[in-house]
């Protein structure tokens, strides 16, 4: 049975790159008809965010990618929220402890800064690690009476992985295959640190292991981590979990990774929704209060490191779930295009309801004091839809269907409006008043009759009728403009700009 969970620290918003990690995570527990759990890494106590946690679960719900357990939820490997779990991994940090594959270090800060800087001036790094931790200030070299007796007296400790020396640790990944990695390059990882607290390391572990977890798919920042994520497994005697790291997410000019920072700057957000900084105050956009649907950044996302080998762009979330491989996931990083993101709110704008859309112009509707029915705002939305990426355009898109232009767009009116088109318009006028039928069909033919009998061109009239309506050279078919607002605006709009 596949199990995967989303991890995320709530050290503050979650970007649309954790967004990706979950939705991948999604797609793959559902497509092996599996569990999506999720599960909060708190145990940094310094780095905590009041506020994220509610902030990730209000995302996740927003973009529609539900979890099976995870706090608040029923499940049995709970508490899923890593600050209540403590004990468990006093538990099993013992058990390493016992096993000769942790140790307790007693170095001081002073001490370990003392051996930087000593390593520092000898051109290298310093490390704690299999070559120097015998002379270090650990109890590798204590009996047993004597780690009693440091214990007895509090003295402050950290608990630390004993890496294996000299071992090629062969690790696997889904996506990036075989990697092999010589234990000499790492050191000795912090399980536990002086203020009684796990680190990631540790808890993590310990926390996949006892939730049953198949599948670990995270960042690819967390690649370095693999060696000893795998050797804590090792030591542990547990069975390894299957691994999958995902391409970084990279800025729209490709140099380097998507921050948090380049919303701001080029003007597209990087949160799924707004947030609202606890400390300074300040709010960074979100997708939700953009006007973007959940859809758009779901199919953005999922295919910003993945596809399905075809050209396919358009993906539900039931046709994601039923495509999505991970050997499908590219291994480079992924460009992330603003663009495309509008590209594909663009499409899910047309594939929306209208009568929701209209549900959601109304307020808009209502704000600027227009009062008119929802079937004649319906025809509206449908007409001008196509044009528009956000409901939010609506109304500059389709506002001289309420409301009669007070302004003429001085470019558009320097062009539409010659010397001799109120004399037309007067003309126009007269032909309008004695049609019965207003419909736009009816309107157009005989409009259209009315200018050949005349010998005009087109222009001369449709121009200036154009420009009475709207207030600009632009907006949908003009007939349709005045069989919506009707007969008597119709006139009274070319009376207008007569004047
Ligand atoms: N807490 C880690 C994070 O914030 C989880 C990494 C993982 O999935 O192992 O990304």
């Amino acid at each position: 049975n596949v199990r995967v969970r989303f991890a995320p620290s709530p050290t503050g918003p979650l970007h649309i790159g954790g967004v990706r990690t979950a939705l991948y995570n999604y797609l793959f527990a559902k497509k092996h008809g599996g569990d999506f759990l999720l599960r909060i890494e708190d145990t940094d106590q310094n780095r905590f965010v009041e506020g994220a946690e509610d902030y990730i679960k209000e995302s996740l719900d927003w973009c529609g990618i539900s979890y099976d357990e995870g706090p608040e939820k029923s499940g049995d490997c709970g508490p899923y929220r890593q600050s209540e779990r403590k004990a468990i991994y006093e538990e099993y940090v013992d058990k390493l402890i016992d096993n000769g594959r942790a140790y307790y270090a007693f170095d001081t800060e002073e001490e370990l800064d003392a051996k930087r800087k000593e390593a520092e001036q000898q051109g290298t790094k310093f490390s704690y690690g299999p070559k120097n931790r015998d002379s270090l200030n650990n109890s590798l070299k204590l009996s047993s009476e004597e780690l009693k007796e440091k214990l007895d007296n509090k003295e402050d400790y950290v608990i630390r992985f004993k890496t294996e020396a000299h071992k090629t640790l062969e690790l696997h990944d889904e996506i990036r295959g075989y990697i092999e990695v010589d234990t000499e390059v790492l050191d000795d990882k912090i399980l536990f640190k002086s203020d009684g607290m796990p680190t990631y390391h540790l808890a993590n572990i310990v926390d996949d292991h006892l939730m049953r977890i198949t599948h670990v798919i995270r960042g690819e920042e967390w690649l370095p981590s693999l060696p000893l994520h795998v050797s804590l497994y090792e030591a542990f005697g547990w069975d390894v979990p299957k691994f999958a790291h995902l391409p970084l997410i990279l800025k729209p000019s490709g140099k380097g990774k998507l921050s948090k920072r380049d919303g701001d700057q080029l003007g597209f957000p990087v949160f799924p929704i707004e947030w609202k900084d606890p400390e300074t105050g300040t709010i960074s956009a979100g997708y939700r209060e953009e006007g973007y649907f959940p859809e758009t950044l779901t199919n953005m996302l999922a295919l910003l490191g993945w596809n399905d080998g075809t050209d396919q762009e358009f993906f539900s979330v039931e046709e994601m779930i039923q495509k999505f491989e991970l050997t499908r996931v590219h291994k480079s990083g992924a460009k992330f295009d603003p663009e495309k993101t509008d590209w594909f709110q663009h499409h899910y704008l047309q594939e929306r309801p209208v009568e929701e859309l209209v549900n959601q112009f109304m307020p808009i509707l209502d704000k600027k004091g227009i009062k008119t029915e929802t079937s004649y705002v319906k025809e509206v939305v449908h007409t001008i839809k196509e044009r528009a990426t956000f409901v939010s355009e609506f109304w500059e898109l389709s506002f001289f269907y309420f409301e009669a232009p007070t302004v003429f767009e001085p470019k558009s009116a320097k062009k539409a409006w010659k010397k001799d088109s109120q004399e037309w318009m007067r003309a126009l006028i007269g032909k309008l008043e004695g049609l019965e039928d207003f419909s736009q069909s009816h309107v157009q033919s005989e409009v259209k009759d009315w200018i050949n009998t005349q010998d005009l061109g087109f222009g001369k009239i449709m121009q200036p009728l154009r420009l009475a309506l709207v207030g600009a050279m632009r907006g949908p078919d003009v007939f349709h403009i005045a069989s919506c607002i009707g007969k008597a605006e119709t006139i009274s709009r070319l009376n207008f700009a007569i004047e």
